[in-house]
């Protein structure tokens, strides 16, 4: 069973497409299918609805532009296809929003322009104004100059993180899947479909496969992750095939496609901030003790760390992980790596004797911390979100 899911309740709305739907590989731009894209943006829009796009298809634009043979590219041929690929891309959307009369405005991020806070403000100033100005940002990744240590490589994520930074309540994902499913449906006839999904468990990450065809780089498994960075923020998401014309006509009226709910507790903007880093400087391993107390709502404790990885500085984002390896929550650390391991397993009133100075007594404090997955029972977690209500 397939429902209606309406758009008209959300505000602001982030649209992902993958590169396959605006490119064909021997026709190049499907032109046809983006005109009828841009008719259901304008019909957002008309709803008074925010609507921010992250178009994949600069590299594979280019291909065909280029006419380069199939196959793998190498970096430095795939950037080039960026940089002819992304002038046609976004020519293509600023003329077909202009048949609604929308102006579009380029924006071409790279991870950095996210991970560093400075640079998020900025880029996110630059959307916001967009936005209020009635503009539709059309967003990439910078692939002209992100090298592989550097760059996002997938645009689900970068949407996800794209939705966070501008506060969106939805992100949806729109590729040639149509869905999730429990397991890749070509591969087992038993897969069913999963059209909600409440709460992104360990199981569901286990449904994701790596699955990605040739002109799209993510699979499930990028759209999953997602996914946690979106649903963390209070932000629903959506994965839809667009492989017909007006896909998100088709969501409103009842295609199939899989909806997270977003998570109830609502996160300030430097705690979504925190939640959306992909590349934390370090690790702490927790024991038990640890996962519940930060279940509960406290600060991660010295005494509550087995070992400690990474080299970070006081203030860097680390990631917590649980005993069975799972990442569990997200933080800015009180200290760095080598005070962090001399007082890992040690009770918070050693520190001072071990390190000489007096410092904090959380090595992670709860106002620096966010959840990443979710820990304990459910009606525990209704409980403490109500007790910070
Ligand atoms: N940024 C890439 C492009 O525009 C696409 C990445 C992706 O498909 O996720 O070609």
């Amino acid at each position: 069973m397939t429902s209606r899911k309406p758009l008209g309740r959300y505000r602001r709305v982030v649209i992902k497409i993958g590169s396959a739907l605006l490119v064909d590989r021997k026709a190049g731009l499907k032109k046809a299918w983006l005109d009828a894209m841009c008719a259901d943006i304008s019909g957002l829009k008309a709803r008074g609805i925010d609507v921010l796009v992250v178009s994949s298809g600069a590299i594979a634009l280019g291909r065909s532009v280029l006419d380069l043979p199939s196959g793998a590219l190498k970096l430095e041929e795939s950037q080039a296809a960026a940089a002819v690929g992304q002038i046609a891309l976004a020519r293509a959307w600023s003329e077909s929003l202009s048949h609604g009369e929308i102006v579009a405005g380029q924006i071409l991020l790279t991870l950095g322009d996210t991970e560093e806070r400075r640079r998020y403000l900025n880029a996110r100033a630059t959307i916001n104004q967009l936005l209020k100005i009635g503009a539709v940002p059309i967003i990439n990744e910078n692939d002209t100059v992100a090298t592989s240590e550097i760059r996002y490589g997938d645009n689900d994520r970068l949407a996800a993180r794209v939705a966070t930074m501008t506060g969106a309540d939805l992100l949806i994902l729109l590729s040639d899947i149509d869905g999730l499913y429990t397991a890749p449906p070509h591969l087992d006839p038993n897969a069913t479909f999963l059209e909600t999904i409440s709460e992104i468990t360990p199981e569901i990450e286990a449904m994701a496969g790596g699955a990605a065809s040739e002109l799209s780089r993510g699979g499930m498994r990028t759209k999953i992750d997602a996914g946690k960075i979106a649903t963390a923020s209070g932000c629903a998401m959506i994965i839809a095939s667009g492989k017909t014309d007006s896909p998100l006509s088709a969501i409103e009226s009842g295609a199939r496609s899989s909806w997270f709910a977003p998570s109830g507790t609502p996160v300030t903007a430097r705690k979504t901030w925190i939640a959306g880093q992909l590349q934390p400087a370090g690790e702490l391993h927790v024991d038990d003790g640890a996962v519940t107390a930060l279940g509960a709502g406290k600060s991660l404790l010295p005494a509550g760390v087995r070992s400690v990885t990474g080299l970070f500085s006081r203030g860097d984002t680390v990631a917590i992980i649980g005993p069975a390896g799972r990442e569990i929550a997200r933080g800015l650390v009180s200290y760095d790596a080598e005070d962090a391991r001399r007082i890992a397993g040690r009770k918070s009133a050693e520190i001072e004797a071990i390190l000489g100075y007096p410092g904090r007594a959380a090595m992670v404090h709860r106002d620096d911390m966010v959840m990443t997955a979710q820990v304990g029972s459910k009606s525990e977690r209704q409980k403490k979100d109500a007790s910070y209500a």
